[in-house]
């Protein structure tokens, strides 16, 4: 069942509301670990029995809302994203309870409805495209659906989608941990045809409709990549079973987006495509924190000193890192020192040479080249520190250089270095794939 959500927010504050539900297709999930855990997440709901209190179903996310809520723009006007909570089709009328974190990162109640199941819709939507599978390795239950769709891909781009497809998902399957646990996925993927190729790039002055309204320009910043018409994601990703889903944007700007348990996007056709899929996937799929710290973002920064300990597996503000203190070797210090002056020297040079490209329409071309180069330099830097390679407590993460530490020197979630996944960011997308590929 997919239940669907107005989510609105502003000065007044936050309101949820309630739209319908309807039939979301076989359930992809486990169907005997209902009851999630891990704590990740900004908003997470549980679905209840109404007469015993139990809870049947929970889940945490992310969402376009909680990514708004970060841009400051709440303080000054009101939005309504759509939002959809998924679960298993209750035999009988259920609660379902929406939970968001407070001040202090605990969740609290926000929301609540009784769902009957005999007022839902039951009949399955249409397909909007053609579901085909690129691997398969047992029934949904039991695996993790990992569902692909195009989007800005033409009629005539097809066989180019399938080819990305392909190329792309061999390359997440080169990472570890979803390398060694390639036999716990099954990859599905989505023709979804739009009229033209290519997407919404307003900055550029490119228009287009597609399907899913993927764009450039999310909330003020130019490569950010993501729909904010999570309804039409939902009704179109229906069409085949999956628990995470990953969108394919065919364009050459660099670009992506990542939300946990939401949507992830990466533009195929830059030449960090690699970089995009992976990085953004590891933020859908594990809720992991962008490591980095020097680049522009949308967010508001530099309030980190009244917020909590952050939930996400691979950022603290514990300079001991109590989170990922068994994965310490003996002997390191902690907080972990590091060539931090000279690393921000070297990336601010490089963000106002981005920023002078960015400014004067350079191609694309221009862009992925200057990364090119900064990803040389930054590789030999933080590979050749005294703590290279161990895992610590090295300040500056999540987007703020004081107070915030990450567990690497080097992540594929601080730089574009290829270096895949550090050992904590590594155990958390562990811990997502046991949670969906356990039967
Ligand atoms: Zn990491």
């Amino acid at each position: 069942m997919r239940v669907d959500l107005f989510h609105t927010g502003g000065p007044k504050g936050e309101i949820v509301a309630l739209d319908r539900a309807v039939d979301d297709g076989p359930w992809p999930g486990s169907r005997t670990r209902l009851l999630d855990d891990t704590n990740l997440g900004t908003h997470y709901f549980e679905i209840r029995n109404p007469r015993t209190n139990a809870v049947l179903y929970s889940r945490g996310y992310s969402s376009m809302y909680s990514e708004w809520e970060t841009t400051g723009e709440p303080k000054k006007m009101s939005r309504t994203f759509p939002e959809s909570l998924r679960f298993p089709w209750p035999k009988e009328p259920v609660q379902v309870v929406l939970y968001r974190r407070d001040a202090a990162g605990a969740f609290q109640p926000l929301f609540t409805a009784v769902v009957h199941p005999a007022a839902a819709n039951p009949a399955p939507r249409p397909p909007l495209g053609k579901a085909w599978t690129v691997f398969e390795n047992g029934p949904a239950a039991s695996k993790l659906d990992l569902l692909v769709l195009g989007e800005g891909y033409a009629e005539k781009d097809l066989p180019k989608f399938h080819a990305d497809v392909k190329k792309l998902v061999d390359l997440l399957f080169t990472y570890e941990p979803f390398k060694s646990r390639k036999a716990d996925f099954n990859v599905r993927a989505l023709d979804l045809p739009s009229a033209e190729s290519g997407v919404f790039r307003p900055d550029s002055k490119i228009f287009r409709r597609t399907p899913l309204s993927v764009q450039y320009g999310i909330f003020g910043s130019e490569r950010y990549v993501l729909t904010y018409d999570e309804r039409a994601l939902r009704e179109a990703a229906s069409a085949a079973p999956y628990d995470f889903l990953e969108i394919l944007v065919n364009d050459a700007r660099y670009g992506g987006g990542g939300i946990f348990n939401d949507q992830a996007t990466a533009a195929v056709d830059s030449s960090w495509a690699e970089y995009l899929f992976v990085h953004e996937f590891g933020h859908h799929f594990a809720g992991l924190a962008d490591e980095y710290y020097t680049s522009d973002v949308a967010y508001e920064t530099g309030m980190n000193a009244d917020k909590p300990e952050p939930w996400e597996p691979n950022v603290t503000a514990d300079s001991k890192a109590f989170k990922w203190a068994d994965l310490v070797e003996r002997g390191t210090p902690l907080p972990t020192p590091w060539e931090k002056e000279t690393f921000e020297t070297r990336s601010h040079a490089i963000q106002k040479t981005r920023r002078a490209l960015v400014a004067s329409g350079a191609a694309p071309s221009a862009l992925d080249d200057l990364f090119r180069a900064e990803a040389k330099e930054e590789t030999a830097l933080l590979g050749s520190m005294k703590w290279a390679g161990k895992v610590g407590a090295f300040e500056g993460a999540a987007y703020e250089a004081k107070g915030l530490y990450r567990s690497s020197a080097d992540c594929i979630m601080f730089t574009r270095d290829n270096v895949g996944f550090c050992p904590v960011c590594r155990r958390a997308i562990g811990r997502v794939i046991d949670e969906y590929s356990r039967p």
